[in-house]
């Protein structure tokens, strides 16, 4: 048996091309664009933008899209277009980054909380229609991890209830799910479009949606230099100041990223598909260890975001998944223990006064209480799964170092045993920005 390297022993992963995770791939394309707009001066107008808007409304088949400065500026603006306001509800994954839902508190609204699968750590159908009261406006969802959640499901519950459906779609630019584009099921989509993100163009983000209103709602909220496109009376009789007081233009040097990357994403989506799979097949007889991936017909991972594996410690006499990415790391390999922490558990959702109104922002009426409301597979999940490289390219060899790495660590998990100190439980990240793929 080889020796581990977190006791003293050989690393596997000796070399690595930093090509390898280096995101996003730019080309020529981009860095001419980017300087026609420094050059032009053009960085505040909104013609590259709009061309950009107009090629990922076609990619994704819908009538309108329009471009954020980030992606949780796109979310605050869906929000605001489906008629979120002052005193409703929104029903969300506590699993998730946080710009999913904190910007409904803004908005006047109250978040709770819902449960995720443990399969697809997607927003469980089973765990949604109990929540709903008449207070309920939307279902804020989650493609979590590049899976598209379960659309059947929750477009029926929400059609049942007259409920809207944003979609966050930030980590699932291209996933499929039976053939269809994750952001086109619900009644808008929205994409963070930062650097980390799988379709990167730096600080952006987009919304998509087929519905005239919801398009005309954004603009007046957000981009009051776009109120000429209003064309419903209603609406059109507040233009001229940004209704929410937010300007949420894109930056036109993201916007010309954009346009180049709408051109070369198929392309890179189809070599990290294939890399992440080959990865995996590598690892098909490790037990305890198998990939976060769609299995629903017609799906796909788009660009793999952030890649996970489910971790069964029980598969090894119950080290922790902490202790086993340390030894995976000693190795050379990418091992991130956990995903996103709990949002539900956090202080905001409970405690917090942020407007000093004398009760916590998101006290919910009836002396509901998400905070103490469990969430038993979200709570639980941190200890079952963990980050692994996020490869993009398809480069055999060094994938096959990753995957030996693993197997190499699975193989003598017993060796960690004495050392794993981790007992508590612990509670994931608040967010994505310190992790390095
Ligand atoms: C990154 C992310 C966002 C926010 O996007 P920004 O562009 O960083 O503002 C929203 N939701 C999810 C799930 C994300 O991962």
């Amino acid at each position: 048996m080889s020796h581990l390297a977190i006791d003293g022993g050989e690393k596997v992963v000796c070399r690595e091309n930093p090509d390898m995770f280096a995101w996003p791939i730019v080309n020529r394309e981009m860095e001419a664009g980017v300087l026609d707009i420094l050059r032009r001066g053009a960085m505040s107008q909104n013609d590259v933008t709009k061309r950009f808007e107009r090629g990922y409304a076609r990619w994704h088949g819908v009538k309108y899209a329009l471009g954020h400065n980030n992606g949780t500026a796109s979310l605050e603006a869906a929000m605001y277009a489906v008629g979120v306001r002052r005193g409703d509800e929104i029903i969300a994954p506590s699993m998730t980054y946080w710009a999913t839902c904190v910007q409904a508190l803004g908005l006047g609204a109250k978040v709770v909380f819902a449960d995720i699968d443990p399969e697809t750590l997607c927003i469980d159908p089973d765990d949604i229609e109990h929540r709903i009261t008449d207070k309920t406006r939307a279902i804020v969802l989650v493609h979590y991890l590049g899976i598209v959640a379960d659309m059947d499901r929750i477009c029926a519950i929400a059609r049942k209830h007259n409920l809207k459906i944003i979609e966050d779609a930030s980590h699932a630019h291209g996933s499929l799910y039976h053939d269809k584009m994750a952001g086109t099921f619900g009644d808008v989509g929205c994409f963070s479009l930062m650097s980390s993100k799988g379709f990167a163009v730096g600080e952006a983000g987009i919304l998509i949606t087929d519905d005239r209103e919801i398009y005309e709602r954004a603009i007046l909220y957000g981009h009051y230099i776009r109120h000429d496109e209003l064309t419903d009376e209603s609406i059109r009789a507040m233009a001229g100041l940004p209704v929410g007081g937010c300007k949420y233009r894109m930056h036109q040097m993201s916007a010309a990223v954009g346009v180049a990357q709408l051109k070369k994403y198929p392309a890179e989506m189809a070599e990290i598909d294939a890399a992440m799979r080959y990865y995996w097949s590598l690892l098909k007889d490790v037990p305890g260890i198998r990939p976060i991936q769609a299995t629903a017909p017609g799906s796909s991972m788009g660009a793999w975001y952030f890649p996970h594996a489910h971790y069964d410690r029980d598969c090894f006499d119950g080290l922790s998944v902490q202790r086993f990415c340390e030894a995976l790391q000693a190795e050379g390999s990418k091992a991130i223990p956990g995903v996103n922490a709990a949002l539900h558990k956090h202080p905001l959702f409970s405690k917090i006064d942020i407007f000093g109104d004398g009760h916590p922002t998101n006290q919910l009426s009836g002396g509901r209480d998400v905070s103490t409301d469990p969430l038993p597979v979200t709570e639980g999940i941190q200890e079952r799964v963990f980050g692994v490289p996020w490869f993009k390219h398809l480069w055999k060899d060094e994938i096959e170092l990753h995957a030996a790495a693993v197997r190499k660590v699975a193989a003598n998990y017993r060796d960690l045993l004495a050392g794993d100190k981790h007992v508590t439980a612990f509670n994931g990240h608040w967010g994505l920005s310190t992790i390095k793929t």
